[in-house]
This record gives structure tokens, sequence and C-alpha cells, in this order.
């Protein structure tokens, strides 16, 4: 009996860590009445960008557009579609480059939009260590003005497993948009910010879609530390559903 104890306890262990993966608190759209969280804007809110490269499906943009606007208190708009940047083409391995659509995406005329959040259904890649060419699900500017990633790593799920799907891919705006914000890799595996290792399935599966309370007060202080400060200190709260 004795022995069983530490087995029982661990597969309780495993079903929570199951279950919190499987079904992660919904997030919540802001709302008037959460007078709590909810901060005064007197101002208006920092533009976000979603730029469709090629051809992408309008509901997997508008998904994206969405999953920023319920984590977030941005004005989110849509752009039209623009082509991959020739520049970004890697043709040994028939991908595209992303820090070179970043470069180009930084040069785009999106009048005084303060961030570019671009998707892209084609693989893409960049340099990872010693390997030149690394397929990855996407790519963020540290602090910086844009990211990139695509649907292509989990596209086999989309018909199959279509709730699976959207939870990943929920998982790599929120952690993409994270990097513009200041965020670097978390340790934690089960936080949004965790690196994918290689296996972004593997690890959008363990991640629970949050942002842990270190990532939490990183992102705070990032935005403090920069020209958004004034904003971002009366706004007080930018995120609405993360962990206490
Ligand atoms: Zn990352
Ligand atoms: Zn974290």
């Amino acid at each position: 009996m004795c022995r069983m104890a530490p087995r029982i306890a661990l597969w309780l262990a495993l079903l929570s860590g199951l279950l919190m993966g499987a079904d992660p608190e919904p997030a919540r759209p802001p709302s008037a009445d959460d007078d709590a969280i909810a901060p005064q804007h007197t101002e208006p809110l920092p533009v976000v960008v979603v730029v469709p490269l090629g051809n992408v499906d309008p509901a997997l943009v508008k998904f994206v557009a969405d999953s920023l606007t319920r984590r977030f208190f941005f004005d989110v708009r849509l752009h039209e579609p623009v082509p991959h940047p020739e520049a970004a083409w890697y043709a040994p391995r028939k991908r595209w480059r992303a820090e070179k659509i970043l470069d180009a995406l930084d040069h785009l005329d999106v009048g005084d939009a303060w961030r570019i959040v671009a998707i892209t259904e084609q693989p893409i890649s960049t340099t990872k260590g010693p390997v030149y060419d690394w397929g990855i699900a996407g790519l963020g500017s540290m602090g910086g003005k844009s990211c990139v990633f695509t649907s292509y790593l989990f596209r086999k799920l989309k018909k199959k497993e279509p709730d699976t799907y959207q939870r990943y891919m929920d998982n790599l705006v929120i952690h993409e948009m994270g990097h513009t914000l200041g965020l670097d890799h978390c340790p934690l595996e089960r936080c949004i910010m965790a690196d994918a290792k290689g296996n972004a399935i593997r690890a959008a599966k363990a991640s629970i879609n949050e942002f842990c309370p270190r990532c939490h007060r990183l992102i705070r202080a990032h935005l403090r530390a920069t020209d958004v400060q004034g904003f971002w200190n009366r706004s007080e709260l930018l995120l609405l559903d993360s962990i206490p």
C-alpha cells in the first residue's frame, strides 16, 4: 500500500498537468465592468498590425487578430496581404528565412503602428547555433517591432484536431508577440515563453498558454524601460488572463 502512494500522487500530477494542458483558462475579452483590471484609456491604444504574407486563409488571419485582442489592450488592425519578401527565399530548402522577413517588415509602411505581426502558411527557417537553416514555427524580434510565424508545422491538425490546432496557434501568436514585448525564452516548459527547442508541437502541447509570473513581471519591466512607458504605466495592466 505504502508503495502505491507515490504512484497515485504521480498519476494525479500527470492528470492535472494533462487537464491544464487540454483545457487552459479561457481568455477573456476586455470588459467595461471589470473596473479592477480594466485600465482607464485616456489615449489611443497601441496599434498592432496583422500582416498576411502571401496566401493566408482569412479565417486564420482573423484568428490571429482575435488571439491578440483577447490578451492585450491593443488596437489590432488587419493589413492587406503582402508577398513574401523575395530576399527571404532560401532556395536550397524551399522555405523563407524568418530574419529576412523581419528586416522587410521593419521597412513596411504601416503608418504609426507600434508592432507588426506577420502570418504565413509557408515553411520558415533561421540560423540556430551551428545549424545555418533551421526550420521554425516563428521568430520575434526581442523588444523590437516585428514578429513572424507560420501555421505550416501545425497544418496537419487543422482539419483533424481543430481545437488543438487553435490552441497551438494561439500559443505561437502570443509567444512571438511576447518576444517583441522584450521577453526571451523561459525555463518553465509550461510557460508560453518556453523554447520550442526544435519541436514546436511538443512545446505547444506542454504549454498552458499563459505567461508565468516571472515573464509577466519582465514584460512590465521592459515596457517601463521603453518609450511606451508612460502609456503602459498609466494603463498598468496589459494582460487580462494571466496567472497571478
Ligand atoms: Zn521563441
Ligand atoms: Zn515564463
